[in-house]
């Protein structure tokens, strides 16, 4: 960044330490935008546009706002999906099922590789997963052992009002009531 451009790009004032990552443009202290490094955490792949530090308020409007209102509506979603693990003898009322099982590995826990596997199933539109399982392995790590996680499941479309009547109440999981 070199002398002369030190003027804040935002706010004008001529005192810009930082450099916005997608624009190269100078920000000060007051206006520049740091993204936590876990924020979006939950996308197997983050795009581009999300994988840097510091923003201008105008490329974090342009690039991060929508981003994070979408990824927080999934996660919302996420909370809520149904899960019934593999081996469950009762009914649930699934109404259309995925063709294809989905997957998370390499989880810190069991709360971990769920709420991943909800956010999958959620971000395909689905709100339940059945015929779950999770599965945990000790790993050796530089001498010390360490267990990871993995899960799978059948995402699903389930009926929300059936789920909603006593009966299904005691049957079911929710990943959100989990945690
Ligand atoms: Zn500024
Ligand atoms: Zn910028």
């Amino acid at each position: 960044m070199s002398q002369e451009k030190s003027v804040c790009c935002f706010c004008r004032l001529p005192r810009a330490t930082f450099e916005c990552e997608v624009c190269s443009e100078p920000v000060c202290r007051s206006c520049v935008l740091r993204l936590p490094e876990e924020t979006f955490a939950m996308l197997p792949e983050k795009p581009a546009g999300l994988c840097h530090d510091k923003y201008c308020p105008r490329c974090h409007d342009e690039h991060i706002e929508t981003a994070l209102t979408t990824y927080n509506e999934i996660m919302e979603r996420a909370k809520n999906v149904g899960y019934w693990a593999k081996g469950y003898r009762g009914h649930v009322p699934v109404l259309k099922k995925a063709r294809f099982d989905i997957s998370v590995e390499n989880g810190l826990d069991r709360d971990d590789v769920l709420l991943r596997l909800g956010f999958k199933a959620a971000q395909a539109g689905f709100n339940g997963l059945i015929q779950g399982e999770v599965t945990s392995a000790k790993v050796r790590n530089f001498g010390y052992q360490k267990m990871t996680w993995s899960a799978s499941a059948l995402p699903c479309m389930v009926d929300d009002e059936k789920l909603a009547r006593e009966e299904y109440r005691e049957a079911h999981w929710r990943i959100l009531h989990h945690r």
